[in-house]
Order: C-alpha cells, then structure tokens, then sequence
C-alpha cells in the first residue's frame, strides 16, 4: 500500500491518521519463509512538524510461523513493536538523520510496505523455542525428542555408557 504525503509536507502541522495494510503475507529474509498467520492493520499518524520533521507513527501487530530453534517446529509467534519515525523535512523533501534519501518514501509516496518490512526486519525474534524445556531432535536420526525417545538416544546422550559397552564387548572376545 502507498499513501501520497505530498499534502502534509506541504502544509504546517497538518497530520493524518490512516489505518493501512501491508501486503506481504509471509515474511522472507535471508533467514527463511516464514507464513503471516494473522496481522492487525497498522494505523499510522504522519505529521508535519513545524515543516522541520516528518514523524510517522504506528503499531504493528502480527503472528508469523517460526520454527522452534531446538526441534524445528512452527510457533505461532506473536510479534508486536511500534513504528516511531523521526524524518527531516529539508526544502521539501524528506531525508533522514544522515540527510540520506530514505528508501521507503520516494518523492512523496509512502511506500507502506516496504517500511513495514523494515521494521519488522529490525524487530525479528533472535530465538523461539516451542517451549522452554524442548527437548530438540535427535543428532543422529533426527527424530523430535519431544514425542517420545529414539534407539539411538542413549548413546548419544551419555557417553560413558558406550565405553562401558566396549569394555563389555572386548571382554566377551577373550
Ligand atoms: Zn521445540
Ligand atoms: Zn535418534
């Protein structure tokens, strides 16, 4: 979705308030694919401060699919941050606080998505566990752990036990 601020830049102080959409309903990143189960639509103040700053203003509320970090099934993930953006107006355009263009606002189209997806991108879950004692998967089978255990989990988790079967293994040789 993309919304014209060409009034509001123009125009001391004016502001508006606009529920919006973002039209992505999975998020990908370098870290994957990751299903939008559910989303909230965001509604954004954008403001016109003394013709000096352009403040856009909003709260994004969403569930997205993660894969536990242990045992790599979905969770539904509730992510929830605001957006607070502090833009400078500058002869009547919009940069930011290094006077760069900013990429989400081309001349005076607000490209709602793409700043949305930014901020989302900032506001990521560093981990997510399904639950906080999830067992993970197996190393060697790759069984989820978490339903019930595998033949190969005992040597795997204890390795003591499996010299103890060598010793028991060399002395039925002799
Ligand atoms: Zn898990
Ligand atoms: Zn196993």
């Amino acid at each position: 979705m993309k919304i014209d601020v060409s009034d509001i830049l123009k125009s001391i102080n004016k502001e508006t308030k606009e529920e919006v959409t973002y039209d992505f309903d999975s998020f990908q990143s370098r870290l994957g694919d990751f299903p939008i189960r559910s989303k909230s639509p965001v509604i954004l103040r954008i403001a016109n401060q003394e013709n000096k700053k352009l403040l856009i203003q909003g709260t994004v509320d969403l569930v997205a699919d993660i894969p536990c970090g242990r045992c790599l099934e979905n969770v539904p993930t509730s992510i929830h941050f605001d957006i607070d953006k502090e833009l400078i107006i500058q002869d009547g355009s919009v940069v930011d606080e290094d006077m760069e263009e900013i990429d989400y606002l081309i001349g005076f189209e607000l490209d709602v998505d793409k700043l949305v997806y930014a901020e989302i991108l900032v506001n990521w879950p560093m981990r997510v566990l399904c639950k906080d004692d999830c067992k993970g998967i197996c190393k060697v089978c790759g069984m989820n752990l978490n339903k019930g255990a595998c033949n190969c989990q005992r040597t795997e988790l204890d390795p003591r036990m499996a010299a103890i079967q060598d010793i028991f293994n060399k002395f039925k040789e002799v």
